[in-house]
């Protein structure tokens, strides 16, 4: 049994003020694996001030000082990749191919903020004015359960490269993987107070970190209907905002498309991360000409996806991290019968006759309409939504039709008609025959799929604020 009973305030590990106690459960199998006890909005107001002390002489630090502990921070996470990985498979259930990349990320995101600092213009003349990017002072960095390790990594390394100081609250239900995290980013050795790790309550914590008036910035990312009650929050003092919200994306497989390698691409842009996963491509755009054709395809591969135990080397679809997120997917393939969706593969209750564990059944849907709820809605699972379509103009007309834009796919063996395609997709992202991430691009979405971008110049650019001085 884990037993998480500190925090992480001023550069040491200290008991929280928080008297509330929150379980942790193994999604595989529903048993209780330990206990965290949560902070409370003391605590981050604690935080918040140790961050506010660390300001002054961390923004002043050499970008030679800052780069030392970012690759100090790299090697600290790479030293604790096991451990790393065991958290995640345990209190979240990611698949171990999925869980191995997620623990080697949190790890590169370090260097790659590193890169981004030095390729970075801190200082430029524009006309007879100096324009100084300044650090934007105390942030406030806010992580979802799902890629807890990575999301944590990325934001701290971005706000530490910019010269900021952060606190830092991540998601309640990814506890062993934070510990594992502050435990290696604390043997780096920052300054104390540079950053802060609070785990509590998102209406407890992470409200008192938006509405503290000592923090210029919150990065967020989670859900929508929270990232919205954010910028409204942070309205009240012009705080700066970045939003990484859902997603509802589309995989558009052109009529040109070679389905050999269009269906296993286009099934795991929908299962990846076990559907768990704000990028997922789960409104699958068919040619109507071709549809019986991919259906067969799709369902066969759908049916041949390995659902179960996350240790096993096979397995592509893990649990959901909670009995909350099974029930609520359950729900969603119900309402995808009810709303006249066929179903080609999957459906309700649990893989392989278990009794035990919140997985779900890989599902498949086809002659699904874009204005029905499983097409309009983020399940956060693995329910995929075949939707047939005539010509490219209608293909593009179904994608953009969405609140959302975080991601896009497009499959074609037309180079030319994938950019024309891509340039009219209304996504932060849109990958053309290819998932390959591109760590030094930015990521982010268009419309209610967010505000602002994440990673390389652009990422560390939204923690800075230009400042121009003319004359002498
Ligand atoms: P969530 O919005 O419920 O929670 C996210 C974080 O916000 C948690 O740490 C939570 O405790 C905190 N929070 C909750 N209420 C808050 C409040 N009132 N004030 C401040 N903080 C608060 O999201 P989740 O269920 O943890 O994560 C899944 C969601 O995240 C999905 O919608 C997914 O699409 C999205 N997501 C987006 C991206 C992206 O990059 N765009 C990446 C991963 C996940």
């Amino acid at each position: 049994m884990h037993r998480i009973d500190q925090i992480y305030i001023d550069g040491a590990f200290v008991t929280p003020h928080g008297e509330e106690d929150f379980e942790l459960f193994n999604p595989a199998t529903e048993g209780v694996i330990g206990t965290v006890r949560l902070a409370d909005a003391d605590d981050a107001r604690r935080a918040i001030a140790a961050a506010k002390r660390a300001l002054p002489a961390w923004s002043r630090t050499t970008l030679s000082e800052r780069a030392a502990l970012l690759r100090r921070m790299h090697a600290a996470v790479v030293a604790r990749e096991d451990e790393l990985f065991a958290a995640i498979v345990q209190e979240y259930g990611a698949p171990a191919s999925r869980s191995r990349w997620m623990v080697q990320h949190a790890a590169q995101v370090f260097l790659d903020a590193i890169e981004a600092m030095e390729a970075y213009d801190f200082e430029r003349s524009l006309g007879t004015a100096r324009v100084v990017m300044q650090p934007v002072g105390v942030v406030g960095l806010i992580t979802p359960w799902n890629s807890n390790a990575g999301f944590i990594g990325s934001k701290l390394a971005a706000a530490l490269a910019a010269g900021c100081t952060a606190v830092l609250k991540p998601s309640e239900m990814s506890a062993l993987q934070t510990r594992v995290m502050t435990e290696a980013l604390h043997e780096a050795g920052a300054p104390a107070g540079v950053f802060n790790i609070v785990t509590g309550r998102g209406d407890v914590v992470g409200a008192a970190i938006v509405e503290s008036p000592d923090v210029r910035k919150i990065s967020f990312t989670g859900s929508t209907a929270v990232g919205k009650s954010i910028l409204r929050a942070a309205a009240d003092d012009i705080k700066r905002v970045t939003l990484e919200l859902g997603g509802k994306s589309p995989t558009i497989i052109l009529d040109d498309a070679d389905f050999t390698t269009a269906v296993p691409l286009a099934i795991q842009a929908g299962f990846m991360n076990s559907g768990q996963a704000c990028i997922a491509g789960t409104r699958i755009l068919v040619p109507r000409a071709r549809l019986a054709e991919f259906e067969a395809l799709a369902m066969a591969a759908v049916e041949a996806t390995i659902a179960g135990d996350p240790t096993h080397p096979d397995t592509a679809v893990g649990p959901m991290v909670s009995r909350k997120q099974w029930e609520r997917v359950q729900g969603y393939i119900r309402k995808g019968i009810e709303e006249g969706a066929r179903l080609l593969a999957g459906g309700e209750g649990r893989p392989g006759g278990r009794e035990r564990g919140w997985l779900v059944r890989p599902t498949l849907f086809t002659d699904v309409r874009n204005d029905m709820a499983i097409a309009r809605e983020e399940i956060f699972g693995p329910v995929l939504s075949i939707i047939p379509y005539s010509d490219e103009d209608e293909a593009v007309a179904i994608a953009n039709d969405t609140t959302y834009g975080l991601s896009a796919y497009v499959v074609t063996t037309s180079a030319e008609r994938g950019a024309r395609v891509a340039a009219r997709i209304d996504a932060g992202r849109v990958m053309v025959n290819t998932l390959a991430h591109e760590p030094r691009a930015p990521f982010g979405g268009f419309k209610q799929s967010g505000l602002g971008r994440e990673y390389g110049v652009f990422g560390l650019e939204a923690y800075l604020e230009p400042k121009t001085i003319i004359g002498r």
